[in-house]
């Protein structure tokens, strides 16, 4: 299937009140814009240099996302074009992302990723440290950055029942937090599901999926 059938036959799939994010890491423009003729909007990439390159040379009205880890050195090259950053994974990011927010005048909006996989390359917060921190940004909350919510991804394999089993984790954090966290309107964001996992997490509460790999097919190493 092209990649304008694959995007039309996703989107039936998915409820309306389901984001989707095409994930575009290792992607040519082309393709890019192959997504972008048939309609799509909302692209994510994973590496600050790639992502400030396609922001500058693609159109304007792409709606940017960042769900990489993000180094405080490369902060300047994603904060300022991103609407979504996806994958806040320590604390010390947070506040940096904070302070650069305040230093040029800028709003951010952003995801607490949370490590509910079995891999230990990946990244984030464990559930009792991110609870831990929003206690304390409840109390000395953040100067310009809005908490939309939280991330989080599933171990990479074929147990179905695992990778249920996480989402269903991730979703009961999600739902726990933003029921503790009323004061913050905007915390009502759970990105969770990819191009393998992304039926289970729809039905278990999903409200943004990431996909790549189903709409693009195989990425291509630039
Ligand atoms: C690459 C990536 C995706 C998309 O993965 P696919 O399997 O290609 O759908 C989603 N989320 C994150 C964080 C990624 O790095």
């Amino acid at each position: 299937m092209s990649i304008i059938e694959q995007l039309s036959a996703l989107k039936k799939e998915i409820p309306s009140g389901v984001k989707l994010v095409l994930v575009s890491k290792f992607q040519s423009e082309e393709t890019i814009m192959e997504a972008y003729n048939a309609g799509h909007r909302i692209f994510a990439e994973n590496y600050p240099q790639e992502f400030e390159k396609k922001v500058k040379s693609l159109p304007e009205d792409i709606e940017w996302h960042f769900i990489g880890h993000l180094q405080s050195n490369k902060i300047k090259m994603v904060v300022p074009y991103a609407s979504l950053i996806h994958s806040v994974d320590s604390e010390k990011l947070l506040y940096e992302i904070d302070d650069y927010c305040q230093k040029n005048g800028l709003k951010t909006k952003v995801l607490l990723e949370i490590h509910v996989a079995k891999e230990e390359t990946k990244h984030g917060f464990t559930m009792d440290e991110a609870e831990e921190l929003l206690e304390k940004l409840r109390k000395e909350p953040l100067k310009c950055v809005t908490l939309c919510g939280i991330m989080g991804m599933a171990t990479l394999t074929d147990d179905n029942i695992e990778i249920q089993r996480e989402f269903t984790l991730l979703y009961s954090f999600y739902s726990r937090m933003k029921q503790r966290h009323l004061q913050w309107p905007e915390f009502k964001e759970l990105s969770m599901g990819m191009s393998e996992d992304y039926k289970y997490a729809v039905r278990l509460g999903s409200t943004i999926l990431r996909i790549g790999t189903k709409v693009f097919g195989k990425r291509e190493k630039l």
